[in-house]
C-alpha cells in the first residue's frame, strides 16, 4: 500500500488522522551540486530517505510522505552557478507554515521534516515555532546530515573538508538513489581547505558553540562543489542511508510517545 500522502483519497486520510498518524515532509532544493550530480540531488535525498523512513515505521505508526517541498532558499552568490533557485526566505517560511498549517487543521498532530538543503534549517525551525504558537502541535525539524552523523562519521573515506556540499556523502546517496551521477566529472579540486578555530569545515565536523560562516564565502570554488566527490561509492551510500534510517526510526519511537 502507497505511503504517500497524495496518492491517497480523502476518506483515505481521514483514517490516518483518526488513528493519530505521522506525516513526514521532505524539504529540499534544486541547485548545482558540482558537474557530476544533478540538480534535484537535495530533493531526491530528502524525497529518499523521507520513504524508506515511512517504509521503516509504517508497522508500528501509520506514517505518510508528503510532495517534497522542491524549492528552498539559496544565496544570491549562488547565482554565479546556472540552475539555481532560490525562494526568498520570508516566502519559504510562510510557504511552509501554509503547508503545515493545512496539516494540523486537518487533525494532523505528528509533523516531521526531513531536510536536505544547508541554507534551510533556520527557516524550517522558525516555521515550526510559528506553529506551535498558533496551535499545540509540535513540529520535530530535522536535516539528514544530523541523524546520519555517526554512520558517516565510522564509515568515511574522505578526510575532514570532504563533505559540505556535493562531496563524499552526497555523492553516494545519488550514487545509491539514482543512475544521475557523472563519476567521470567528479574532481576534488574544491576540497575544503580553510581552516580555523571556529569554522567546520565539514558536514561532519562541529565548531566551538556551533560557529557558522557560509562555506560560499570562506573558500571560493571553481566546480561548485566543497568537498571530495572521488571517495564516494554506492556502498557507502547504502550504509549511510541504513545508518541514517534507524537513527530516524529511534528518533520516530520517541517524538511519537511525546
Ligand atoms: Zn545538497
Amino acid at each position: 500500500m502507497s505511503i504517500l500522502f497524495a496518492e491517497k483519497s480523502w476518506p483515505e486520510i481521514d483514517t490516518y488522522v483518526k488513528r493519530k498518524g505521522l506525516i513526514i515532509l521532505p524539504i529540499g532544493q534544486v541547485e548545482e551540486h558540482g558537474p557530476h550530480l544533478p540538480l534535484n540531488t537535495d530533493i531526491v535525498i530528502a524525497e529518499g530517505v523521507s520513504v524508506a523512513v515511512a517504509e521503516a515505521v509504517k508497522d508500528r505508526h501509520p506514517a505518510l510522505v508528503m510532495p517534497g517541498i522542491w524549492s528552498g532558499y539559496s544565496l544570491k552568490k549562488m547565482n554565479r552557478w546556472p540552475g539555481v533557485m532560490s525562494v526568498r526566505s520570508e516566502v519559504l517560511t510562510e510557504f511552509i507554515v501554509d503547508i503545515m498549517s493545512s496539516l494540523v487543521d486537518m487533525g494532523f498532530r505528528k509533523i516531521l521534516t526531513i531536510n536536505a538543503h544547508g541554507m534551510n534549517p533556520e527557516i524550517i525551525k522558525l516555521a515550526a515555532r510559528r506553529i506551535s504558537d498558533r496551535s499545540d502541535v509540535h513540529v520535530a525539524t530535522t536535516s539528514w546530515w544530523s541523524l546520519a552523523a555517526g554512520t558517516a562519521k565510522r564509515i568515511r573515506k574522505s578526510e575532514i573538508g570532504g563533505e559540505l556540499h556535493a562531496g563524499e556523502f552526497e555523492t553516494s546517496l545519488m550514487l545509491f538513489l539514482t543512475d544521475l551521477v557523472d563519476m567521470s566529472k567528479a574532481t576534488n579540486t574544491d576540497f575544503m581547505r580553510y581552516r580555523s578555530d571556529f569554522y567546520a569545515p565539514d558536514m561532519f565536523a562541529s565548531a566551538p558553540g556551533g560557529t557558522a560562516f557560509s562555506t560560499w564565502y570562506v573558500q571560493e570554488s571553481k566546480t561548485g562543489v566543497y568537498g571530495d566527490p572521488t571517495e564516494a561509492s554506492r556502498e557507502t551510500g547504502e550504509a549511510l542511508m541504513k545508518g541514517t534510517v534507524e537513527m530516524y526510526v529511534r528518533l520516530i519511537d520517541d517524538y511519537m510517545r511525546m
